[in-house]
């Protein structure tokens, strides 16, 4: 049994001979043929009546109406995302757990087609698995985002401990925190904004794709926010041990001044990774020198504006790769965030038949294939 609903971003409005379906959220108009039994049962959409009364109400003035007219033209609106199944949804609010992501639920439902409910994307949600590695300026607010926004098992990795110069911009972090582990303050944070999701923490320094490897059973998307001793670096070493595991991923992390680092996102052996990424466009000449002094910790200009605001966006990009809500924006792209500006530049660059890690070049013996990421829409 269906009882449908017209979403809340849907208007419906009737001119000449054509019935429009207005989109607030997405601003698209959809437009059917107007007849005016149609017409009569959109009147009837109202989240109380059931499919079956609205057919035996319109039978009273159309007596050829069958029900399977009602039937097809309500599951037409239901895949074009018009339309919503209160009785199904009604029997999965009845869960309290979703009483806190009522609003976000809304959201996530301007999005759904296909049946696929608000609903369906929070337990997509709440069912992920995400690894930050480096819980500092970027991490922190990734880890805050994708708390709030009820992703329900979240994995940090970090080795170092808060200083009093973090506390301008890494956000999980409050005076009574200096000199703790940052992994066990993190946890503590994100259980206060979130007591119902798990936190997994391990105190340790990621220097090897192999170590690294060691922690992503059951990982479903790693973001890469360390960057010392830089974020190249850094993220090769992210960046092989997912196409190992064929595990998305992104390699953020890298700020200077006012400018912001953005991408790319990685989905295994479909988009670019970051070896197709060293190989056409080079990676900064100096990145294979051998360091024999590194930068001075901790005196690198950060602000939190900054940071934030690039966590903001790489948070909606897991988002959309992990639930399928819209495509990931940052495939094959690296942009820089021009805070003064807000100006966004963007490298732009594809997979390489000779990348080491997705293309002939591996020659590791992995293909890093059994966990092929597969989500349709992508
Ligand atoms: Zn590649």
């Amino acid at each position: 049994m269906m009882i449908p609903k017209f979403k809340s971003t849907i208007e419906v409005r009737v001119a000449h001979n054509d019935i429009h379906f207005i989109d607030n959220i997405k601003s698209t108009i959809k437009i059917f043929e107007s007849e005016e039994k149609v017409v009569e049962l959109i009147k009837e959409i109202d989240g109380r009546n059931s499919e079956d009364e609205i057919y035996y109400k319109l039978k009273q003035n159309f007596e050829d109406i069958t029900l399977e007219d009602v039937k097809e033209t309500l599951d037409s609106m239901l895949k074009f995302g018009l339309i919503s199944d209160e009785y199904k949804n009604s029997h999965q609010y009845s869960n309290p757990i979703f009483e806190k992501w009522n609003r976000q639920i809304l959201f996530w439902d301007a999005y759904g087609q296909e049946g696929i409910s608000g609903i369906d994307i929070q337990e997509k949600l709440f069912n992920s698995n995400v690894l930050i590695v480096g819980v500092g300026g970027l991490g922190s607010w990734v880890g805050m985002y994708l708390t709030q926004i009820g992703l329900g098992n979240i994995t940090i990795i970090d080795y170092d401990h808060v200083e009093k110069s973090n506390l301008n911009r890494q956000v999980l972090f409050c005076e009574k925190d200096v000199g703790k582990l940052k992994t066990v303050a993190a946890k503590e944070s994100l259980l206060n904004i979130n007591s119902s999701i798990n936190v997994t923490t391990y105190n340790t320094k990621i220097d090897d794709y192999i170590v690294l490897d060691e922690y992503l059973d059951g990982i479903d998307f790693v973001i890469n926010c360390a960057d010392e001793p830089n974020v190249f670096d850094t993220g090769m070493i992210v960046g092989k041990a997912c196409m190992e595991r064929s595990i998305p991923h992104i390699i953020g992390g890298g700020y200077n001044h006012h400018i912001g680092m953005l991408g790319p996102t990685v989905i295994p052996y479909k988009s670019p990774c970051w070896g197709c990424y060293e190989l056409q466009l080079k990676l900064p000449e100096w990145s294979s020198y051998e360091v024999i002094k590194n930068r001075t910790k901790g005196e690198a200009p950060s602000l939190n504006i900054l940071t934030s605001h690039i966590a903001n966006i790489q948070s909606f990009e897991i988002i959309k790769v992990l639930t399928g809500i819209t495509p990931p924006t940052m495939m094959g792209k690296k942009g820089e965030v021009n805070l003064n500006t807000l100006d966004t530049s963007y490298e732009v660059f594809r997979r390489q038949p000779n990348c080491k890690m997705c293309g002939k070049g591996n020659t590791s013996g992995k293909s890093g294939r059994e966990r092929m990421f597969t989500n349709e829409r992508i």
